[in-house]
Order: structure tokens, then C-alpha cells, then sequence
């Protein structure tokens, strides 16, 4: 749960963020970047802002932007009916990116949120600067968390059903409720 008056900070607070990436956005975009608290109510510390430039039952091309130390939680993406999933490709634009895949435990620059040992999986750690990127095959587990600078990346991907992915915190709602 989010007050409206912290989601349109937040969201003043990214469109500024991906301005400065230097990725052009018009100021109606700027008021649609979607402010996730992923309904644990500690944004600052799990979250996400993320607008989407294109979204068709196809193809999928968002900017996510994360402050300083901000962590989006492990999560993954399923197949739906015939489709195997979502393969997704995340680019760094500004900003440094820790990105976490399953493989040996190698994390030393980022850390898990407070309490969240066991729903943070995904150990093995790589350390994206702007114009790093990875491709994802559909079904793996993947968090990330922004360096202290914040961070601006890039998610290409096939037909994005944000609802339907899995999570390994069950605590997660994935839409954000928001209190005036
Ligand atoms: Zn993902």
C-alpha cells in the first residue's frame, strides 16, 4: 500500500532519473511510470518504477528505474498456455546494477532486504555499468538491486504479463494499492 502523495513523489523522483539517463520521454509518459511497492508497503527499499514504451500481445520494451539501493525481488517468468514464458533482456543505461541469477553464491557488492534470507534465492551475482546487458530464458529466477547512484535499464522482452509472474516471496501482491 502506497499514499498517492508517495507514489507521485516517486514517480517525479524516476522521470527525473530517466531523464538524465538521457532517454527521451514526453511529459505524459512521465506521468505514467508505474510505481510498484509489489504491496510490501517499503518502497524505497522494495520497488520499482517502470514505464512502458510499448506493450503489445507480442512485444514488450520498458524503462525501470531503481534509487539508490532499491531492490525488485526475485521473481520469475512462467509460461502462459502455448507460450513458454517470458524471455527478457534488461540493458543498463545509467547507474550500476546488481543483477542476481541462480548459480554459486559469489554476492559481495549487494545484500539481501533485511529479513528476506529465505526468498532471495538467486545468489549468483553480476555487476551491470551502462551499456551491460543479459538475456533471460524464459522460467529463471532473477532479482536485482541499483548501486547507491541509483540505476536506469532497459527491459526488452517478448508479450510482458507482469500479473502472472511467479515470485518467490508469497508475501508479494504484485498491483500496487494506492490510499489517498
Ligand atoms: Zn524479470
Amino acid at each position: 500500500m502506497l499514499t498517492r502523495a508517495e507514489c507521485s513523489a516517486a514517480q517525479s523522483r524516476a522521470a527525473a532519473m530517466i531523464k538524465a539517463s538521457g532517454i527521451v520521454i514526453t511529459a505524459e509518459e512521465a506521468e505514467k511510470v508505474e510505481v510498484a511497492d509489489f504491496g510490501l508497503g517499503r518502497l524505497e527499499i522494495e520497488g520499482a518504477q517502470i514505464l512502458t514504451l510499448v506493450s503489445t500481445g507480442r512485444i514488450s520494451v520498458k524503462v525501470v528505474a531503481l534509487f539508490g539501493g532499491q531492490t525488485l525481488p526475485e521473481h520469475w517468468h512462467p509460461p502462459v498456455g502455448d507460450d513458454p514464458g517470458k524471455e527478457e533482456t534488461v540493458r543498463v543505461i545509467s547507474g550500476t546494477l546488481r543483477f542476481y541469477i541462480p548459480s554459486d553464491d559469489n554476492m559481495t557488492e549487494g545484500a539481501i532486504p533485511a529479513d528476506k534470507e529465505n526468498v532471495y534465492t538467486a545468489r549468483h551475482e553480476l555487476i551491470f555499468k551502462p551499456g551491460d546487458q543479459i538475456t533471460l530464458e524464459p522460467g529463471t529466477k532473477h532479482w536485482f538491486q541499483a548501486g547507491e547512484e541509483g540505476v536506469v535499464m532497459y527491459s526488452f522482452s517478448s508479450v510482458a504479463r507482469d500479473v502472472l509472474d511467479g515470485f518467490t516471496d508469497p508475501e508479494i501482491k504484485r498491483v500496487t494499492e494506492i490510499k489517498d
